[in-house]
């Protein structure tokens, strides 16, 4: 199983199941930024030097005074056990389940409250391009997701000239053809190891933030620097976790 690590927040009593691996080839992954990789594009950490068990999860799901436990990594709906561990986690513990971080490429679940959806690009040739993978099956699934009653948000990352503010505001504009309560996060892009984009400017993010606002409710943004994006346990303490199980 590719799930390695699980992490504890005592303040706000959750867990985060950490998975390694992903189905997408993104150039600009920021999970490259940790690694410093320069090799081919998509999710590039160090493989871990061992991974746990469903039951192992379990175990450590079981011991935690937790009320929602939430599935991360590259691509966490690469774990085949994520189905189990979803029922286990809510229906013998009776936990909030979430999707910390997906993809979109396996949705909706059962037994899932929620996920947070990175949409990538607007453009299907730039979605292409830059994941691997087309377009539709994942704006599909989110509308779905939608559909189904999960609580859902997104977040896309603004790259300038290639994701540029015209696909951040489409995006945008499409998720509140589904609700304008639905959250939106927009990320400035951190720059990649190997890749020519630039960091956006303050005005850059100004006005990408403001286009959203014309649609959604709900707009927030980071501008991280690369050395912020590293360390975030000083800006928010829901990143403030210790880890209970398994390894880096
Ligand atoms: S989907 Fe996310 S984790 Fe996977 S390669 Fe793209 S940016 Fe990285």
């Amino acid at each position: 199983m590719p799930i390695h690590r699980i992490t504890w927040n005592e303040k706000h009593r959750f867990a985060t199941v950490h998975n390694w691996g992903c189905t997408f080839k993104c150039p600009v992954c920021s999970y490259r930024l940790r690694s410093g990789a320069n090799g081919p594009p998509g999710f590039s950490t160090p493989k871990p030097a061992s991974f746990l068990s469903a039951e192992d999860v379990e175990t450590t799901l079981r011991s935690l005074p937790i009320e929602r436990v939430f599935f991360m990594g590259g691509e966490p709906t690469t774990a085949r056990e994520l189905p189990r561990l979803l029922d286990f986690a809510k229906n013998t513990l009776g936990l909030g389940t979430f999707l910390g971080h997906t993809n979109g490429w396996q949705l909706p679940l059962p037994n899932l409250d929620g996920a947070n959806v990175g949409l990538k690009a607007w453009d299907p040739v730039v979605h292409l391009a830059y994941t691997g993978r087309d377009k539709s099956r994942i704006f599909d699934n989110f509308a779905n997701s939608v559909r189904a009653g999960l609580k859902m948000r997104a977040n896309v990352v603004f790259v300038p000239g290639w994701v540029d503010l015209d696909q951040v505001e489409a995006i945008a504009s499409w998720i509140a053809s589904l609700s304008v309560d639905i959250p939106f996060h927009i990320m400035g892009y951190i720059p990649v190891p190997g890749q020519p984009y630039p960091r956006p400017t303050e005005e850059q993010m100004a006005r990408t933030v403001e286009a959203c606002q014309r649609h959604l409710r709900k707009v927030g943004f980071s501008h991280l620097t690369s050395a912020q994006a590293l360390d975030l346990t000083e800006r928010d303490d829901r990143f403030a976790s210790r880890q209970v199980a398994g390894g880096l």
